[in-house]
C-alpha cells in the first residue's frame, strides 16, 4: 500500500463515493428537473475503469467505499462491479462496501449485494404516503420499494432509510416515519435538502425544514440523548429513549459538518470533487486513459487531495440561497 491521503487539513481521506451513473428512474422533485438532460453514455467510464480507479482509492488508504448515482442499480452489469469490488473486502484492503438507493431495483439484486460482501444498505424514502411518494418522485411507486426494503432485510441486509425533511411534504409523518423505522428494524437518518441543480430559489426555500425544528418536534414526544457515535458520515446522533432507535441527523445547513470530513466524490466520468458543496474538481479521465500504469493515475489524486476546501458555504439564512452549486447531486453522487 501506499501513503495514506491527507488533506491540508490534517483530515485522512478514507472514504470515496462514487456516482457510477447520473440517470435515475425516479425524478424527485428535489434532486431533478422532470426533463432531466443525462450525459452520452459515451461520456461514462466503462466498468472497468471505475474498477481501476476504485482500487487505486482503496490502494491509497480508502477502506470505505459507497457507490451512489443517479440511481446505481440501474447501471447496466453494475452487479459485476460489486463483484469485483469485492475481491478488496477479502483482501482486507477494504472495510465497507456499500450503497445508496433509491429501492426500486432492490428486490431483483438484494441477494446479490449481500453475497458481495454488502451489510448495509441506504434507501431514500420520505414518505409512507403511496400519494405522496408519487408526487415527490414522480416517476416512483411505493411498493415497489417496500418490496425492495423487504428484499434487502431477507438477504441479511441492514436497511437505512434517508428522509429528506421537506416543509409542508413529511413534517405530518415525522412520528409514523420514526414509528415504522422502529418497529421495522430500521437506522433512520434525517437529511436537510441542499441548494443542488438549479431548480430555482424559491422551490429550495419553500422545501427546507430545518433539522432543528424536526428534533425539537421529536423532543416533545420522545427523550433525546445525544450520542458520540461516528460512522465514518456526516451525520450526528440521538438516542430515542422510549424506542431505543438511533436517529442521525445530516444537517449542512444549521451545523457544518466539515471539520471531520474524510470523503471525495468521483463522478461516473472520472471527476473528483473534493467537497460536494464547492466547484472545484479535478479530471482523473485523462491519467487513468492516458497510461495503464497507475503512477500519473496516483500522482493526480494526490494532486487533488491537496485542493481539499476547508467547508462547503451553504446557507440559507435572510431568505436567500447561498453556495448554491449548479450541478445536480445525482451528478456529484448523494
Ligand atoms: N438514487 C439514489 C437515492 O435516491 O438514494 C442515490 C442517489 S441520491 C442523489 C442520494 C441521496 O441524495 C438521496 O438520499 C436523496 O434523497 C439525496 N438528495 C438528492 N437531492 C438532494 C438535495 N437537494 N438535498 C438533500 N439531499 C438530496
Ligand atoms: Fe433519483 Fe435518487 Fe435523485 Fe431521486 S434522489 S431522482 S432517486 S438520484
Amino acid at each position: 500500500m501506499t501513503a495514506p491521503l491527507i488533506d491540508p487539513f490534517a483530515r485522512a481521506i478514507t472514504y470515496l463515493r462514487v456516482s457510477v451513473t447520473d440517470r435515475c428512474d425516479f425524478r424527485c422533485v428535489y434532486c431533478m428537473s422532470e426533463h432531466m438532460q443525462f450525459l452520452p453514455k459515451a461520456d461514462l467510464l466503462t466498468l472497468e475503469e471505475l474498477d481501476r480507479l476504485c482500487s487505486a482509492f482503496v490502494e491509497m488508504g480508502v477502506e470505505k467505499l459507497r457507490i451512489t448515482g443517479g440511481e446505481p442499480l440501474v447501471r447496466r452489469g453494475i452487479m459485476t462491479f460489486f463483484r469485483a469490488m469485492s475481491r478488496h473486502l477479502a483482501s482486507g484492503a477494504l472495510k465497507e462496501l456499500t450503497l445508496t438507493t433509491n429501492g426500486s431495483q432492490l428486490a431483483k439484486h438484494a441477494a446479490e449485494l449481500a453475497d458481495c460482501g454488502v451489510r448495509r444498505v441506504n434507501v431514500s424514502l420520505d414518505t409512507l404516503d403511496a400519494a405522496k411518494f408519487a408526487e415527490i418522485t414522480r416517476w416512483g411507486r411505493l411498493p415497489q420499494v417496500l418490496d425492495g426494503i423487504a428484499a434487502a432485510r431477507a438477504a441479511g441486509l441492514k436497511v437505512k432509510i434517508n428522509v429528506v425533511a421537506l416543509k409542508g411534504v413529511n413534517e405530518d409523518e415525522l412520528f409514523s416515519l420514526t414509528r415504522w423505522c422502529a418497529d421495522e428494524g430500521h437506522d433512520l437518518t434525517f437529511i436537510e435538502v441542499m441548494p443542488m441543480g438549479d431548480l430555482g430559489e424559491e422551490d429550495r426555500l419553500d422545501q427546507y425544514w430545518p433539522l432543528s425544528d424536526l428534533r425539537a418536534r421529536l423532543a416533545e414526544r420522545y427523550t433525546l440523548t445525544d450520542l458520540t457515535d461516528r460512522t465514518g458520515g456526516p451525520a450526528r446522533y440521538v438516542r430515542l429513549a422510549e424506542t431505543g432507535q438511533r436517529i442521525g441527523f445530516i444537517t449542512p445547513l444549521t451545523h457544518n459538518f466539515c471539520e471531520s470530513c474524510n470523503r471525495v466524490r468521483l463522478t461516473c466520468t472520472g471527476e473528483l470533487y473534493m467537497c460536494l458543496g464547492q466547484e472545484d474538481r479535478a479530471d482523473l479521465r485523462a491519467p487513468l486513459r492516458a497510461s495503464p500504469d497507475d503512477a500519473p493515475l496516483r500522482s493526480a489524486i494526490r494532486a487533488a487531495i491537496t485542493r481539499k476546501p476547508k467547508g462547503h458555504d451553504f446557507d440559507y439564512s435572510r431568505q436567500t440561497v447561498r453556495g448554491q452549486m449548479s450541478r445536480h447531486m445525482s451528478h456529484t453522487g448523494g
